[in-house]
């Protein structure tokens, strides 16, 4: 089987390169290994689409969170029906020399291109976030920031790159990458080989191996972890937008957010290495998030914690890697998503499409792009190869079975199912 692009991993990241190659006279191949697609760090996503402010002026990430951003609220919100909740991202200060920090970190928010950002003072807070706490001194509020459910985000990209030709294979996990005589890839999955011109490496967690496997080896993906809470019942201190404070360094720090299930999600808090977990450590680490939460909040302080996870990233240097392999022609690595990758993956999409056309990938517009509400929606399961009847988890777009296959600590499918 011949393809111009082969995607390996069918995450944010790799949905998001099928939807926007799918626009495209191509033809391309997302392999995936679990049953399911999202069930890498994505399954984890709390659903926030970040601002891109806190994003170090100049860096791939900072410029691809903030483009993200704005493709999904001016573009895919529609076109998928998303129902993108825009509520802004609030960042909170305990004192003057916050304050000060905050003017510098709205500096470079603009210097990345952030609109609308503003310093707010206690007027605004009392009346636009009431129950926050009366010691937050000010705050930078990035207007662009909202939610989404993720599982409905990266489906519906799914299901509109399938719509419009691109193929996905779950229960498909790629094992070999060679290359031919001819100049093509050849890739083994399962028991399984095809061949393509291109390689897209999306592989998350497996994005070195996946990168070894095709003779590049210069990164080396590391797994950090972190805490993350969704607290019981609904938001009786109605929280409206995404809060969090300053970093001090203080390991306790929690991001605030109601998500677009109306919970409230709380945390991660400080990250670190999970093999250094040991009971009573999280029992203190969920202390300290829990208490920062309600410094922000005081009325959370009430409130009891309806599902914990734990919620894997994958970390590699400081920066994301989007990057033709010179040495490898044909090969690009987008690796090292460890956060914000949700906000990022509409614009790491067409920077991979662009990096394709530059390397000889003919771009000819598809004349007849079907749009997603004209589309029935996909049963994943019966996209497996090797078993053809499916995998008992499946999920469809919107109010049919999610994944039933989520793990313990994927809390986002476990609410879903609740609801279903
Ligand atoms: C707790 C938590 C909350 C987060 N919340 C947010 C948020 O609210 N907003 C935001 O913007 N970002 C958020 N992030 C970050 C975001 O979830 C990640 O950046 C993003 O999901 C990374 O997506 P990905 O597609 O690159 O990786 P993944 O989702 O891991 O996808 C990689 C895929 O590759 C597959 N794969 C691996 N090896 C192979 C192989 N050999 N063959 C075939 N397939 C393979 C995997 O199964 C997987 O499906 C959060 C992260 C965490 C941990």
């Amino acid at each position: 089987m011949n393809f111009d692009v082969i995607i390996i991993g069918a995450g944010v990241t790799g949905a998001a390169i099928a939807r926007e190659l799918s626009h495209y006279r191509l033809k391309v191949l997302l392999l995936e290994k679990e049953a399911c697609p999202a069930f890498g760090v994505s399954k984890s996503a709390v659903g926030i689409i970040e601002s891109g402010v806190q994003n170090t002026p100049g860096s791939l990430k900072g410029k691809l969170c903030v483009e993200g951003n704005r493709i999904l609220r001016e573009e895919l919100d529609r076109e998928l029906s998303l129902g993108f909740k825009r509520r802004g991202q609030l960042i909170t200060s305990f004192s003057e020399a916050d304050t000060e920090r905050l003017k510098i970190i709205k500096f470079e928010g603009e210097a990345l291109g952030i609109p609308g950002a503003e310093i707010v003072g206690r007027d605004w807070m009392d009346e636009k976030e009431p129950g926050l706490s009366a010691e937050v001194k000010a705050a930078l509020f990035c207007p662009t920031a909202g939610t989404v459910n993720p599982y409905i985000f990266i489906l519906s990209l799914l299901e509109s790159a399938l719509a419009n030709g691109a193929e996905l294979k779950v229960d498909s996990k790629v094992s070999g990458v060679r290359r031919c005589s001819d100049g093509l890839f050849e890739v083994s999955a399962g028991r399984i080989k095809y061949l393509s011109r291109f390689i897209v490496n999306a592989a998350g967690f497996f994005a070195d191996e996946i990168s070894a496997l095709a003779g590049i080896k210069d990164f080396k993906i590391a797994r950090l972890t972190g805490e993350g809470y969704v607290l019981d019942g609904k938001p009786g201190c109605a929280v409206k937008s995404i809060l969090s404070r300053l970093p001090s360094g203080d390991p306790g720090e929690a991001t605030v957010a109601e998500t677009s299930e109306g919970r409230i999600s709380v945390g991660p808090g400080a990250w670190h290495k999970a093999d250094e977990e040991d009971p009573a450590a999280a029992e203190r680490r969920k202390e300290e998030i829990l208490r920062a939460a309600g410094r922000l909040f005081p009325s959370l302080s009430e409130k009891g914690v309806n599902v914990s996870f734990s919620c894997p990233r994958p970390e590699c240097g400081d920066d994301f890697i989007v990057l033709y392999g010179d040495n490898v022609p044909g090969f690009i690595n987008v690796a090292g998503l460890r956060s914000s990758g949700l906000t990022a993956a509409p614009a790491v999409a067409v920077k991979v499409r662009k990096i394709l056309g530059s390397h000889g990938l003919d771009m000819n517009l598809r004349n007849n792009f079907i749009s997603l509400s004209a589309v029935s929606p996909c049963d994943f399961k019966i996209l497996s190869e090797e078993n053809p009847k499916g995998a008992d988890g499946c999920a469809v777009r919107r109010g049919g079975t999610v994944p039933a296959r989520a793990e313990e600590d994927a809390w986002p499918a476990r609410e879903l199912l609740k609801a279903a």
